[in-house]
């Protein structure tokens, strides 16, 4: 399952996070999801779920952010989110269209005790 690994970073990032703050808790943690990361979130929320459970901190909660793709126009430099697989641009009509949002998947934010 891909999710794992995907998890698997994750949690390495926030045990190395957490290692700047030896001793305190960690209550919770805030990941983003974008829509076009290519991570399933229930898997993910699974995947993290087991490697909290054999943490330190085992009462740590999951808390996902699920981000919509987000497109800017090339030409007129509008900013949209597509509905399904319509990407072309709503201003312009233009077809030149990049991903500023959605493709991430990332740790946010930690909350510490
Ligand atoms: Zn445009």
């Amino acid at each position: 399952m891909h999710e794992v690994a995907l998890a698997q970073a994750l949690w390495r990032q926030v045990v190395s996070e957490m290692a700047r703050h030896e001793g305190r808790r960690l209550l919770a943690l805030d990941v983003v999801v974008g829509a076009w990361s290519g991570a399933d979130p229930e898997s993910l929320e699974f995947a993290l779920g087991l490697l909290i459970a054999d943490s330190r901190w085992p009462d740590a909660r999951v808390r996902l952010r699920r981000e919509p793709l987000a497109l800017v126009c090339c030409a007129c430099g509008r900013e949209f989110q597509p509905e399904e697989l319509n990407l072309v641009c709503p201003g312009c009509g233009g077809l030149d269209v990049d991903p500023v949002r959605g493709r991430e998947l990332r740790l946010e934010s930690l909350e510490i005790e």
